[in-house]
């Protein structure tokens, strides 16, 4: 699988590291949120992505979203798919597609139909995308958050979105005979330790015992969604853990799994 962090800006013409924003691309076809997707991919991806996973509504995973479907409304030949929970898309219909803050694209259509549809994933019940089969796992974040197990037809990779200390997660991942690859959030710096607790996220010292809890051999870990003020800051903490096989995320970078 490929998989591409997108770039939440451009500085001097490169992918800044600075990430402020998530979107995870796989193989080119499906979009793990949208915070970025529109600033950030390429004019080809943006014509192959129909497919949007959220794991929650907060805005750095949703901001591209109007915008991603408003620059494609009158060309989109089939709608701008959106699996998210029936919580997750209450809360966009109420709070962003809301006319007020952007028009309510799912009662609007072009000349070949709609152009969002929304289709509401269950946890814990795994779901087909393409050739992905993709199973939305509650993790510890504010409201519901999903975190995703995602089999691709040969290996199976895991996704905490948006987290602090969470179980089921990583005892989904456990009942894999082996899992390629997991992308674990890190957001805050240790001295942040009462914030990440307030707000729900993990600091390097909480990211280590996240990272004991998985028990299946795993090949890589990348840790992303550092907040842009801490990164220097959170990546030589997380250095400090000498856990062999993690590494930071580059942002931009197309890995290949
Ligand atoms: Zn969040």
């Amino acid at each position: 699988m490929k998989v591409q962090l997108l770039p939440s800006s451009i500085e001097n013409g490169v992918a800044s590291q600075r990430q402020r924003l998530t979107t995870f691309l796989l193989d080119d076809l499906v979009a793990i949120d949208a915070g970025s997707l529109p600033f950030g991919c390429s004019d080809a991806q943006r014509q192959s992505v129909r497919d949007i996973v959220l794991s929650h509504t907060h805005l750095d995973h949703i901001a591209g979203l109007p915008i991603f479907i408003d620059d494609l409304f009158a060309t989109l030949e089939s709608p701008v798919r959106v699996h998210a929970s029936r919580g997750m898309i209450d809360v966009l219909e109420k709070s962003v597609f809301n006319w007020d803050v952007y028009p309510r694209f799912s009662d609007l259509s072009n000349d070949f139909g709609s152009v969002l549809e929304y289709v509401p994933f269950e946890f814990d019940t795994p779901f087909s995308i393409e050739h992905f089969d993709i199973t939305a796992i509650e993790v510890d974040h504010h409201g519901p958050s999903a975190g995703f197990l995602i089999r691709d037809g040969m290996d199976a990779f895991g996704f905490t979105g948006d987290t602090s200390a969470t179980e089921k997660f990583w005892t989904t991942l456990n009942d894999e005979p082996r899992v390629a690859a997991v992308f674990v959030e890190c957001s805050f710096p240790n001295r942040l330790q009462a914030l990440a607790d307030r707000s729900n996220h993990l600091t390097p010292e909480r990211l280590g015992v996240e990272i004991g809890k998985l028990h299946v051999p795993t090949e890589r870990i990348f840790v992303t969604n550092i907040k842009a003020s801490y990164r220097d800051e959170v990546i030589s903490e997380i250095a400090k853990l000498r856990i062999p096989n993690v590494e930071i995320m580059t942002i931009g970078e197309v890995v290949e799994l």
